[in-house]
């Protein structure tokens, strides 16, 4: 398997033109080169995907859950056989270094295995009222997933959600970014002999178009997007029109809060890691730094000068540890926001800009940024309050565990964050009083299998990566028994 020249969108276990015939291009951030030519699916393909997977999931769903899970596991495996070139695609399609994409190529491989072990471990429920009257709890799956992923992570944020819907006994209809699809159709392609016509089905197409018309399909009966607060925000509206659930994964402005006592250089390179990671294109991405005031212009000094060592360049290259943007507009967009940084009186640290030329010249083919500081920042600053989701760390300073609990809670956003010290007392403290799904204590960013991700606030509602996502995908229906004889006792 390698990246097809062609892709048509994945409908009822295979591939085909757009009934509209039309053609997006998908081009590698690094080197700018066409990676491939990609259908894009409109209102009418859209209905006819989500008739596969309506035609489908009863089927899937009466299925012994250990058949299900056997399937399940043979994607896990399947994934694990395309590994390097899965995580290639992913790193041409996105930019993001090759280490990073193997890394979430092995998360969702292990995903799939874990939602075949959590479907046969699932109990239904048996409640015995009294000996004549008793409830059977069963848990039923929705129908037809629509699903909707943004560009930033394309293949672990669609295993975050395909693995428990599929495993829930539903069929999905799912729609990557319009400028990463490629992966996703990898996995179509590699599991077409595994899952059965109709089970999955990929769309790649426009939010306006392909999106909407998703939003807005009547058979379609639970929805899960990840992606900006602002379409999220019209995604509920949609689902709330047409009365079903949905699961949100939005941003976030995560606080990294870095004690005096904390593990100097591990803490100081993390810091670096948790923000400049794929570019800082990372929803959960430590974004804020907020450190001690009995450290901070030290810890600083020293995490700019860290940043100016980081090997930027080609993505598929072990050794980098920083590729291009997503794109040119993420560029420009994030040097807007270090510019409006200035203008609300922030001071640059280190970088601030592109770099130019490189080995080969290779920092003028692609949208690369260097790693960006910013500090002097305020609560009230835009660049304190807004993602920017790139490569760019505002840093405050507080006093104490109060303050810097209070710096960190002043969000709408509530994501993620971590706390670095060696006190306990201090750790469980912090991580108890942070508003945010997840709270690292001296490390940032794992997420394995089993770890309930998701948002407090504006960074969205429902949980992934962990069997309560189960939960989100299928809803409990009571069955309720009466075995007693005789008058029924309601006239008398
Ligand atoms: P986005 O603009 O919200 O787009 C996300 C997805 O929604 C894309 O597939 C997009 O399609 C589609 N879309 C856009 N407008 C739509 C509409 N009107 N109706 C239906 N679908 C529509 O986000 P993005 O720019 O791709 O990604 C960056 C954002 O995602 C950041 O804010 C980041 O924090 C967030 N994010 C959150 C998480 C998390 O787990 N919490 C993970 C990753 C990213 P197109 O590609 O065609 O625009
Ligand atoms: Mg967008």
């Amino acid at each position: 398997m390698d990246i097809q020249s062609h892709y048509g969108l994945f409908i009822d276990g295979s591939f085909r033109s757009a009934r509209s015939g039309d053609t997006v291009s998908v081009h590698a951030p690094a080197g700018g080169r066409e990676l491939s030519r990609v259908a894009a699916a409109a209102e009418e393909d859209v209905e006819d995907a989500v008739a596969a997977a309506a035609q489908e999931w009863p089927a899937w769903w009466a299925r012994p859950a250990v058949e299900r899970a056997q399937v399940l596991a043979a994607v896990g495996d399947r994934i694990v056989a395309n590994r390097e070139t899965l995580a290639r695609i992913e790193t041409l399609d996105t930019g993001r270094v090759i280490a990073e994409t193997r890394f979430d190529i092995d998360a969702i491989a292990d995903l799939f295995h874990y939602f075949a072990g959590v479907i046969r471990s699932d109990e239904e429920t048996l409640k015995r009222h009294d000996p004549q009257q008793m409830s059977m709890v069963l848990r039923e799956p929705f129908g037809v997933v629509g699903a909707i992923v943004p560009w930033n992570f394309p293949f672990l944020i669609s295993g975050w959600k395909l693995a428990p819907a599929l495993a829930a006994g539903n069929a999905v209809v799912i729609k990557p970014a319009t400028l990463t699809p490629l992966s996703l159709l990898a996995l179509a392609e590699i599991t077409a002999d595994i899952l059965p016509p109709g089970l999955l089905n990929v769309l790649p197409g426009s939010g306006r178009v392909c999106g909407e018309a998703i939003l807005a399909h009547s058979g379609i009966a639970k929805l899960s997007f990840t992606g900006s607060t602002e379409v999220g925000r019209h995604v509920a509206a949609k689902a709330a029109e047409r009365v079903i659930p949905v699961t949100l994964e939005l941003g976030g402005k995560s606080a990294n809060i870095v004690f005096p006592d904390a593990d100097y250089d591990r803490a100081l390179e993390a810091a670096a890691m948790a923000i400049m990671m794929s570019q800082g294109q990372v929803c959960s991405a430590g974004s804020r730094l907020l450190v001690h005031e009995e450290i901070h212009d030290r810890f600083v000094a020293d995490l700019a000068e860290l940043c100016r060592t980081i090997s930027i360049g080609d993505p598929l290259d072990e050794a980098t540890r920083m590729g291009p943007m997503v794109s040119q507009d993420q560029r420009d967009s994030v040097l807007e926001y270090v510019k409006l940084g200035t203008t609300e009186g922030a001071t640059i640290a280190t970088g601030g800009d592109a770099p130019t030329g490189g080995p080969d010249g290779i920092y003028d083919t692609g949208p690369y940024l260097n790693p960006t500081i910013l500090t002097g920042v305020t609560p009230e600053m835009r660049v304190c309050r807004e993602e920017i989701f790139g490569p760019v760390l505002v840093v405050q300073r507080f006093t104490d565990a109060a303050d810097g609990i209070a710096l960190a809670n002043n969000s709408a956003y509530g994501l993620a964050g971590a706390v670095w010290t060696r006190d306990i007392s201090v750790a469980l403290e912090v991580a108890q009083a942070v508003r945010t799904g997840t709270v690292w204590v001296n490390d940032y960013h794992p997420v394995p299998s089993g770890s309930p991700f998701g948002g407090f606030g504006q960074s969205g509602y429902g949980r992934e990566v962990h069997k309560a996502s189960l939960d989100g995908y299928s809803q409990l229906k009571t069955i309720y028994i009466n075995t007693d004889r005789g008058g029924y006792g309601w006239y008398r």
